[in-house]
């Protein structure tokens, strides 16, 4: 029992180092917590800056969980008031369902991610940025597209 626990001590201590809260991307720390209905301390991963037991993602899924909020406005609360509480609960929600695909698809174990990631920020940013000059041209082709394509469906 004693080693089982100290084991999931590691374990906790380990993920700490990889992982952030899924809310505010801050560090996690292992800590004790006292319950008021349970007779022993219980250890869990914990955000200072949130104040709750909060077990994490990985950094790597947060960064791109927030890009994504922000990128697309991303909201599963339209309730809510449009604040920074909402945010972060978006980023949370977000984190935690990329999480999921990951875990799902193989690529994230408990030990973090399992494959090299290549942030691509700079290429997120290049997708969705047409310079005016371009943008021309571009409409201009699309515009020939759209002829080329309704001539073959009559
Ligand atoms: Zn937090």
């Amino acid at each position: 029992m004693a080693i089982e626990k100290s084991m999931r001590v590691e374990r906790l201590k380990s993920r700490a180092e990889h992982c952030c809260c899924r809310y505010c991307g801050g560090e996690l720390h292992v800590r004790q917590i006292i319950f008021h209905t349970q007779a022993a301390a219980r250890v869990e991963l914990y955000c200072d800056q949130c104040q709750k037991i909060e077990y994490g993602v990985e950094k790597e899924i947060y960064e791109s969980a927030k890009a994504c909020v922000l990128a697309n406005n991303f909201n599963h609360f339209p309730d809510l008031d449009d604040n920074e509480q909402r945010l972060q609960m978006n980023i949370a929600k977000l984190s935690g369902l990329l999480n999921w695909q990951l875990k799902y698809l193989g690529l994230i174990g408990e030990d973090g991610f399992k494959i090299p990631v290549q942030i691509s920020e700079f290429g997120m940013d290049q997708c969705t940025t047409i310079d005016d000059s371009e943008l021309d041209s571009l409409l201009e082709e699309a515009s020939q597209w759209q002829k080329q394509s309704s001539v073959q469906e009559d």
